[in-house]
């Protein structure tokens, strides 16, 4: 397949304006087939595909495979593009900056873009943060242990608490706050010491069973949160949940780390989700969204906390000035939007409206007890996992990309450049899968 360079191409060449979905073969088609028979051979089996998409181009909310099959994309590839696939101002920013140097390791030299990117992260923290450090990675799992380890050295206390259902990733620090599904932890042997859990959106949990029995709040450094969960099943917590946090963290001198890799950067309507309820955590972790394709993640923290020495945290890659420049362009268009509305501003209507959309659908649906949501950060919840897990098939082979999350969720993140037409559209193909998982089961 030709890939015609941006600059090149003409209005008719944007995938972005071509109906979506258009099914052209079979699924998978014939050159997919090849690439998942060869796949087969060489790569990692731990790799748990979800279904037989091979893509080769996106541009807006469109995927293009392999085949020339195209798909609504309502995963944004786990929450990532959030400017859509390929937005020219991204691109422009990526080949602007692969031209002119590719990478000079930002641990032990100055980037303008890195400290660029340090000064607009600081900028739209949440408020009350104060003045912010950042401290930048490749990727969500980077972030979230350079937080441990800042968490530790900070406070000298070696425990961390984190919650039922947490992703938080998958090396071994991270790993080890992880808790949304037991086969991520299997057989990996004794995880790292000092982390307890407690129940998700639960008052007074963590006085009751864990300062009060496991371990007092004086050896705590950090309460790991997500404010809103994600592989978790897209879980809003009740009302007030978070400000309790806050609240005891703030009595015993604990760190409050908002782990946003994928509730941030507008996608839930609110530059962060914290914003929603007016909570500042001491570490704001950052990820996925925030180079709209590129690898970048960082660790946002309030400045009297990042005063860690030279040497204490470093990174080859992290902050690499190609990702930073992607970045910049993201936050802008989050920001400020293109020549129109900022997306986040995007986000809250048009994920509002698909909200309302779905709500009128599940009313026709006995296998959908209800929907939830924030923004763009939207889960369907059904009966039981494999109802979920059949919707999604369904739903691939409509042409519309969703991904299950939870126990029985189907989660919905669309780049943040969503029509409400898209959305209508979304809607629609879900409606029509739901009845079908339905009438087979019947
Ligand atoms: N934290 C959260 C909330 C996430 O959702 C994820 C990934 O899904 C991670 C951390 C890990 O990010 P990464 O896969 O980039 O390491």
């Amino acid at each position: 397949m030709t890939v015609i360079p941006l600059s090149n191409r003409n209005r008719s060449d944007r995938l972005a304006d071509s109906a979506a979905p258009r099914l052209v073969t079979e699924l998978p088609g014939p050159r997919a087939r090849e690439w998942i028979e060869r796949d087969a051979a060489v790569a990692s089996p731990s790799l748990g595909r979800v279904y037989p998409l091979v893509p080769a181009r996106g541009d807006g909310l469109v995927i293009e495979d392999v085949d020339g099959n195209r798909y609504l994309d309502f995963n944004a590839g786990i929450a990532v593009t959030s400017t859509g696939h390929c937005h020219p101002r991204v691109v422009e920013a990526i080949e602007r900056q692969s031209h002119a140097l590719l990478h000079y390791c930002s641990s032990d030299w100055y980037i303008p873009s890195y400290i660029e990117l340090c000064e607009g992260l600081a900028d739209c923290a949440p408020a009350g943060m104060g003045a912010t450090r950042t401290f930048l990675a490749n990727s969500g799992t980077e972030a979230v242990e350079g937080a441990i380890k800042l968490a530790r050295q900070h406070t000298g206390r070696p425990n961390v608490i984190a919650f039922h259902g947490a992703f938080h990733g998958r090396s071994l620090g991270s790993l080890a706050l992880t808790a949304s599904k037991a086969r991520y932890r299997g057989g990996f042997g004794a995880m790292m010491p000092g982390v307890f859990h407690a129940p998700y959106g639960e008052s007074g949990e963590i006085e009751r069973t864990i300062l009060t029995h496991l371990t007092p709040p004086s050896d705590v450094a950090a309460i790991f949160v997500e404010p809103i969960q994600g592989e978790g099943g897209y879980v809003i917590p009740p009302a007030g949940w978070l400000a309790e946090l806050r609240a005891l963290c703030d009595e015993h001198g604990i760190l409050l780390v908002a782990d946003e890799v994928q509730s941030g950067v507008g996608r839930t309507g609110r530059m962060w989700a914290v914003d929603h309820e007016g909570i500042a955590p001491d570490l704001l972790l950052v990820g996925k969204g925030i180079a709209s394709g590129l690898p970048l993640a960082a660790i946002v923290a309030r400045d009297e906390i990042m005063q860690w020495e030279a040497g204490a945290h470093g990174s080859t890659f992290g902050g690499n000035p190609v990702a930073c420049e992607a970045a910049l362009a993201t936050l802008d268009l989050v920001e400020h939007g293109d020549q129109g509305v900022p997306l986040v501003d995007n986000a809250r209507d048009v994920g509002a409206h698909l909200l309302a959309g779905l709500e009128r659908m599940t009313d026709g649906h006995a296998s959908v007890p209800g929907v939830h949501g924030r923004g763009l950060m939207i889960g369907v919840d059904f009966i039981d996992h494999d109802t979920a897990y059949a919707v999604e098939q369904e739903c691939f082979r409509r042409g519309l990309l969703v991904l299950t999350c939870g126990v029985r969720t189907v989660r919905l993140a669309p780049p943040l450049v969503v029509t409400r037409e898209q959305a209508d559209q979304a809607v629609a193909i879900l409606d029509d899968a739901v009845a079908a998982v339905e009438h087979t089961e019947r």
